[in-house]
């Protein structure tokens, strides 16, 4: 059987959005599941989008997600150069092959004709396609226009008649009218080709068996299929995926909220996390469970329980996962995520690095990304704390005024500040104050905390010190 390979080809725009990312991720997971390889291809034709740097950060980024890449720009491969700007040639001796074959015609329109089109089309109210004008030139007629230096693009024959047809993975059968298509660009006149030109061209040199991409190219299929057809090439499998909305059901951008994988690593969410998440973005497997190691998946995945509806990029549902990874961390990596951000909002110069260690890992099980632990922490952080009306009201109860100050001697005897002699403190109180339960240590820690959660009370009040206790309980 033929060896399954899979291609990711971003535009090197130095950001990865998310579902750019999950996109990635199915197509590493169909490569690995089938002992396939993974290739990274860089899709530089629009050379106004290229940043400095961002074929490195693609590396990074997949790197960090455990995604190993086969062949790419920085990895030997059979089917180099992995950079498209790097294969104008080839493209160039496809592009004039098919004009041989009478698949493709030089155009020589000039921007302004085709202006004037577009607008009559935007009057009309139809939908602009190219009139086909320069199709019937004839050899003499193009060469000459070449010689006089005017400048063309190649643009691809499409039949007028019939229907074109394909199966999609997951969509199933897609069929579009042949008149509605385009006679699309396939070279432009600077020399690079366009996406739709060389994705057909590297795919099918590459030796691609399935693309995985974004359905916005789902249409667009059944031209590539006829460049395909022109060539007499072998199509591959194609799986289109859906797209992820942001909440408000738009397509993610900045202004709603998305998240870009370097955005929610800075933030302190577990690349394993952001995988694990993604992949179940538009997909699910055949079981109940929710956390998958990257290995699991390889393992489980099948492109078929793919969802044909756009996914909802839910930040509540990652950080659920992202939490559960947390509280698996050792100490060392769980440092690693949240202490910048302490040191970023908060002065910490006073604090010993053991200060800083126990407050991290009392709040391991209460946070889900890193940069939480800044707003969950604040309390160790303020002069005042201000209480809630929830805390508030809590706190008019009958006989709170006795507990607090009781607790408050008991503190105030303690020589030795230890989390065991602030529990024998709290264990005094119960029975000095005779108030147990919620009643014993609800006012306690609002008092000093201001919050009716947290983490164990013993732990936290040791956290603070004596004095800020003793004066937050006054
Ligand atoms: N460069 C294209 C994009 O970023 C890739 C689409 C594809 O995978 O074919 O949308």
């Amino acid at each position: 059987m033929e060896k399954v390979r899979t291609r990711f080809a971003p535009s090197p725009t130095g950001y990865m959005h998310v579902g750019n990312l999950r996109t990635a991720i199915f197509e590493y997971l169909i490569a690995k599941h089938n002992d396939g390889d993974f290739v990274l291809r860089i899709e530089d034709t629009d050379q106004t989008r290229k940043v400095d740097g961002a074929i490195d950060f693609i590396y990074d980024t997949l790197s960090l997600c455990n995604i190993k890449i086969d062949e790419g720009p920085n990895n030997k491969g059979k089917y180099g150069p992995y950079i498209q700007s790097e294969r104008l040639p080839l493209y160039k001796k496809y592009a004039e092959e098919l004009v041989e074959k009478g698949c493709a015609y030089y155009c020589f329109c000039t921007e302004e004709r085709l202006e004037k089109l577009r607008k009559e089309a935007e009057e009309k109210k139809i939908a602009f396609l190219y009139d086909g004008h320069c199709k019937n030139l004839t050899k003499e007629e193009i060469d000459e226009k070449i010689k006089n230096g005017e400048k063309y693009v190649i643009r691809q024959k499409m039949p007028k008649e019939g229907v074109s047809e394909y199966t999609d993975l997951v969509y199933g059968k897609i069929s579009v009218e042949n008149k509605l298509l385009e006679d699309q660009i396939l070279l432009k006149s600077d020399g690079y080709p366009t996406y739709n030109f060389a994705n057909v061209i590297d795919d099918h040199l590459m030796n691609i068996t399935h693309v995985i991409r974004g359905n916005e190219y789902i249409m667009s299929t059944p031209k590539y299929n006829l460049l395909y057809d022109a060539f007499g090439w072998d199509k591959p499998t194609y799986i289109h995926v859906s797209m992820v909305l942001g909440e408000d059901g738009q397509k993610l951008s900045k202004r709603n909220g998305d998240a870009s994988f370097m955005d929610l690593y800075n933030d302190g969410y577990l690349p394993e996390a952001i995988v694990n998440y993604l992949v179940m973005l538009g997909w699910s497997p055949d079981t109940n469970e929710e956390i998958f190691s990257m290995e699991k998946l390889i393992k489980l995945f099948d492109p078929k329980r793919i969802s044909k509806s756009p996914s909802v990029f839910d930040i509540k549902k990652l950080n659920w996962i992202n939490a559960h990874y947390i509280k698996k961390l050792d100490l060392d990596d769980l440092l690693k995520i949240t202490v910048p951000h302490l040191k970023e909002a908060y002065n910490l110069e006073d604090k010993s690095e053991e200060w800083i260690k126990e407050l991290v890992s009392i709040y391991q099980d209460h946070i889900s990304y890193g940069k939480e632990i800044v707003e969950v922490t604040d309390l160790f952080f303020k002069d005042k704390i201000k209480l809630n009306d929830e805390c508030k009201e809590f706190m008019e109860a009958d006989g709170i005024g006795n507990t607090i100050d009781v607790f408050y001697k008991e503190i105030e005897n303690i020589n030795e500040w230890t989390v065991e002699n602030i529990n024998n403190a709290i264990m005094n109180t119960k029975e000095k104050a005779g108030v147990k339960g919620k009643m014993l240590y609800m006012p306690i820690r609002i008092k000093v905390s201001g919050q009716m959660h947290g983490p164990e009370l013993p732990d936290t009040i040791h956290l603070l010190g004596k004095d800020v206790v003793l004066n937050r309980l006054k």
